[in-house]
């Protein structure tokens, strides 16, 4: 191969090193906002949970107030019918004990479902909390091996920069001023490999004129479908 296409040849393995690293270091924040998104909705998932409970604990508090009242007047009731004169006021204070007994067993059961209901509800929290807490130490964990993982990588650009430049000299301005061209776009190929006179990388076939002078490494030859500079092993 013309030693000025090798030097391209070489420039396009740094710099293809170069771009996967930038690539890597681009992926991080997309990942760290897609764990932060995570423990956040199991958050607001325990926070929802949370708001239930306390309605729960309102109500069971308006239960315990209700039966209080009734016992105070049940108690009042009792006093009140021990010196009732005649068997029929009697019945009276007891018709009106025995109702209010029996909407106290009722509001007790209510509270028994609410309190079953609450620790169930807990129990899920804690378990929601679990979850959380995991999270979060897989996160710390994250952003620690981030940080380890992009002064690694600096060190390594900084040395790919140095062997980059070092094999800049070696290309021709020609062939340099269309390869930069190329590589500005992050997703483009800038050179491909010509195989049984077919570009590798998009497969279009070369004119016999086009592989010919591809051979002979002179000058910059594109592919006429992907604008790669082409090269031969050759
Ligand atoms: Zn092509």
């Amino acid at each position: 191969m013309e030693s000025g296409l090798q030097a391209l040849v070489d420039l396009w393995d740094v710099d293809r090193e170069l771009r996967s690293l930038r690539r890597e270091l681009s992926s991080y924040p997309a990942e760290e906002k897609r764990r932060l998104e995570r423990i956040q909705s199991l958050r607001q998932n325990s926070d929802r949970i949370r708001d239930g409970v306390r309605e729960l604990q309102a109500r069971l508090k308006e239960i315990e107030a209700d039966v209080s009242s009734w016992k105070e007047r049940i108690g009042k009731l009792e006093r009140e019918a021990y010196g009732a004169r005649d068997n029929s006021s009697l019945y009276a204070y007891q018709h009106q004990i025995s109702t209010l007994r029996g909407e106290i067993g009722e509001r007790d059961e209510e509270g028994i479902g609410l309190l079953e209901q609450i620790q169930a509800r807990e129990a899920v929290i804690a378990a929601e909390q679990a979850k959380i807490d995991e999270e979060e130490k897989v996160l710390a964990e994250f952003r620690a091996n981030v940080a380890r993982e992009k002064s690694q990588i600096d060190v390594k650009v900084a040395e790919l920069k140095k062997l980059r430049d070092a094999k800049l000299g070696g290309v021709g301005p020609a062939h340099l001023q269309i390869y930069e061209k190329m590589i500005s776009s992050s997703e483009r190929q800038p050179l491909a490999q010509v195989h049984d006179r077919t570009c590798q990388n998009c497969f279009t076939e070369l004119t016999l004129n086009d592989y010919a002078r591809v051979r002979s490494g002179k000058v910059v030859v594109q592919c006429k479908s992907c604008h790669c500079i082409l090269y031969t092993n050759v």
